[in-house]
């Protein structure tokens, strides 16, 4: 006899179709004996038109019963190890559902809801797609070298992937924040430069860290509808560095001392696994320049901000301006965006940031942010990222990082 539902969870999952995902609903019984005799489960479900992105959080799901839903499932199922699956195939893409299950009787001992956001796998890799891809540059490529320099606090391989010439390095980092840009726009990046530009990467090359929150970015990729910043301990890892930690940062009205902050910067500088691999990557590269890829949904555009404290170094502000002056326009003749109106650096990024721990070695760095004259772009910050809107992202910045290389060789 099935006594209760211990934990229940749904993700996505690869679907046959290129790109599309499947919820996968799994769900763990408590038993009474060993002898399983089994018995009926009832799969609930509504979509959440009315969850917002960036607004509604985690806790929009908290309590709610599952009035006016679906019967998407009335039947027996598989137990196996005390766990029984469920594969909703009828899911829609860009929808958030609402999930419950129940037994033997409608409406009886419900347990829920879990929550999905039908997200496209093109938009969104999962870390074994990232690690696929990886690898598969790795031996379609000689010339590309890896390297596991960590792990995440769940302990997924943090691997860096050169390429060219390794004394003359720009370096690209995306994910730092789980919920932003990264391992879609920088591998066909990186793809391209090495199918088109063997030449230019015998005077500069490339290292490229896809996913630095790798543990949390995989939990949006399985379908988490909120935005989600932190890593798997809570920390803000661009806050958690050894660059002026000790100033308290209030960046959004938030205070990076607190632990219930979205900006919370850690127990103590470098306290983080991916924070510490990241270090250990600069300092054996020692870039060139530094391009992390922050924005919302896997998108972003060409504004590159920087250090607060770097605010009155002109020294290091005319190397900034030199790069950008470089990387938009470049990046905004893919786009057939209009020009930058200007030149002015966004002198934002905080202590604890992985910028200002850059700018204390004096190397050039930016975390790229969406610039909102870049309409064709700007439905990302919405969660509505679309394959189309990643690829012409990507493209752009794939002429962007060209760009600085040749400013480079
Ligand atoms: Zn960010």
């Amino acid at each position: 006899m099935l006594k209760k539902v211990l934990k229940f969870t749904a993700k996505l999952v690869p679907s046959e179709k290129a790109g599309k995902r499947n919820v996968l609903l799994s769900f763990q019984f408590y038993r009474e004996n060993l002898t399983y005799t089994p018995s009926k489960i009832i799969v609930y479900r509504r979509e959440e038109p009315n969850f917002i992105f960036d607004c509604d959080e985690e806790e929009y799901f908290d309590g709610l019963v599952p009035k006016e839903s679906d019967v998407i499932f009335e039947g027996e199922l598989e137990i196996k190890d005390t766990f029984a699956e469920y594969l909703d195939t009828t899911a829609e893409e860009g929808k958030t559902y609402a999930y419950w299950v129940g037994k033997e009787t409608v409406g009886q001992a419900i347990t829920g809801p879990v929550a999905v956001k039908v997200r496209n796998g093109k938009v969104w890799l999962r870390f074994d797609e990232i690690l696929e891809e990886t690898n598969r540059l790795k031996s379609e490529f000689p010339s590309v070298k890896t390297k596991q320099i960590g792990k995440t606090v769940l302990g997924k391989p943090l691997i860096s992937i050169r390429v060219g010439n390794p004394d003359n390095l720009i370096c690209l980092v995306g994910g730092v924040h789980a919920g932003e840009s990264g391992p879609e726009l920088l591998f066909p990046a990186v793809r391209y430069i090495i199918e088109k530009h063997s030449d230019l990467l015998e005077k500069v090359g490339i290292v490229m860290l896809p996913s630095v929150n790798a543990d949390m970015r995989d939990v949006m990729a399985e379908g988490a509808p909120w935005y989600i910043r932190k890593n798997a301990a809570g920390v803000d890892l661009n806050r958690n560095f050894d660059a002026d930690f000790e100033y308290v940062d209030h960046s959004y009205g938030l205070s990076s001392i607190d632990p219930r902050s979205f900006t919370y910067r850690g127990p103590y500088p470098n306290s983080e696994p991916e924070t510490e691999a990241l270090i250990s990557l600069m300092e054996e590269i020692k870039p060139k320049a530094v391009f992390s890829y922050h924005a919302l949904c896997s998108v972003t555009a060409d504004l590159g901000v920087s250090s607060r404290i770097a605010r009155d170094d002109s020294g290091y502000m005319s190397l900034l301006v030199e790069l950008a002056k470089v990387y938009s326009p470049a990046f905004r003749a893919v786009l057939n965006g209009p020009p930058r109106e200007n030149y002015d650096i966004p002198m934002i990024c905080t202590s604890g940031s992985l910028i200002t721990w850059l700018y204390h070695r004096g190397i050039p760095a930016f975390d790229m942010e969406m610039s909102h004259d870049l309409t064709m772009l700007t439905p990302t910050m919405k969660d509505h990222s679309t394959p189309e809107m990643v690829d012409l992202a990507s493209q752009a910045h794939t002429a962007g990082i060209l760009a600085v290389m040749k400013h480079f060789a």
